[in-house]
C-alpha cells in the first residue's frame, strides 16, 4: 500500500510499504478520507521527541473515516462486518483501569504501555496511509448520512461538542468567542436559534470554508438531535 511516511523531524514521502495485517480484536480498514490536525503539523516537525512519534519510520495521521475491508480473530463476535463504514478515533485504550471504566479513555492510566493501549498516528502506526489497522474499540459506525470527509471531523468534532456540553452551551445561547491565534479558532456564533461552530486557521486561510462546512454540519446535527 501507499503510505506518508516520516524518516526524521519534517522528511517525509510517499512510499510503498506492506499493509498490515488485523490481529485479534482489529480490523483493517481502507481509509477513504483523513484530515491534518494541529497535532500532526507539530508531530511531523519533530515537536515531541522520541515521544510521537517513539521513532522512525512513522506513519502519522488519526482523524480518518473509512471502510472495513478485514477482520481480525474475534471482531465478527463484536459486531464489526467487511463493509461496515466507520470512523476512528486515536486512543485505544486499556478497558479495564478506572479511567477507562469511567468512559473517559482518553486519560487512561496505561498509557504508554502499548501492550495495553495504543495512540494511533501518535506512538503507534496511523492513517496517512491507504490502509490502517484499528482495534474495535477505535472504529465508531458511521451513519449512512454522514459522509467520510465528515467522518474524518467527529474526532475533532467531538471535542469541541466536549467543550460546549462542559459550559453548558445549547442551541439559541448567547456565547463568547474563545480566540487563539497560535491554533485553529473555535467560535461559536448564534444564528437565529441555532448555535454553529464555526472554525478558522489563520496559518492555513484557503482551508478554512471546507473545513468550517463540514464542522458546522456535523454539530449543528448533533446539537439538533440533543433537544
Ligand atoms: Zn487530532
Ligand atoms: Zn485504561
Amino acid at each position: 500500500m501507499k503510505a506518508l511516511v516520516l524518516t526524521a523531524p519534517n522528511e517525509f514521502s510517499i512510499r510503498d510499504v506492506p499493509t498490515p495485517a488485523p490481529g485479534r480484536h482489529e480490523v483493517l480498514c481502507r481509509v477513504r478520507a483523513v484530515t491534518i490536525c494541529g497535532t500532526d503539523a507539530h508531530l511531523v516537525a519533530g515537536d515531541y521527541p522520541g515521544f510521537w512519534p517513539p521513532e522512525y519510520p512513522f506513519i502519522p495521521g488519526h482523524e480518518w473515516a473509512g471502510e472495513v475491508v478485514e477482520l481480525g480473530e474475534g471482531s465478527a463476535a463484536l459486531g464489526l462486518a467487511v463493509g461496515d463504514r466507520v470512523a476512528g478515533t486515536s486512543h485505544d485504550a486499556c478497558g479495564f483501569c478506572q479511567k477507562c471504566v469511567e468512559g473517559r479513555y482518553n486519560l487512561c492510566e496505561n498509557y504508554g504501555n502499548l501492550d495495553v493501549h495504543r495512540q494511533y498516528g501518535h506512538n503507534w502506526q496511523g492513517a496517512y496511509a491507504e490502509y490502517v489497522v484499528h482495534g474495535v474499540k477505535a472504529v465508531f459506525p458511521l451513519p449512512d448520512e454522514l459522509s467520510f470527509a465528515e467522518g474524518a471531523m467527529l474526532d475533532p468534532a467531538s471535542i469541541a461538542l466536549h467543550t460546549a456540553n462542559r459550559g453548558g452551551i445549547r442551541p439559541g445561547d448567547v456565547v463568547a468567542a474563545l480566540i487563539d491565534n497560535e491554533s485553529t479558532l473555535k467560535t461559536f456564533v448564534k444564528e437565529g436559534r441555532k448555535t454553529y461552530l464555526r472554525a478558522e486557521n489563520p496559518k492555513y486561510p484557503d482551508l478554512v470554508p471546507a473545513a468550517e462546512l463540514v464542522i458546522q454540519g456535523v454539530v449543528v446535527s448533533v446539537l439538533r438531535r440533543c433537544r
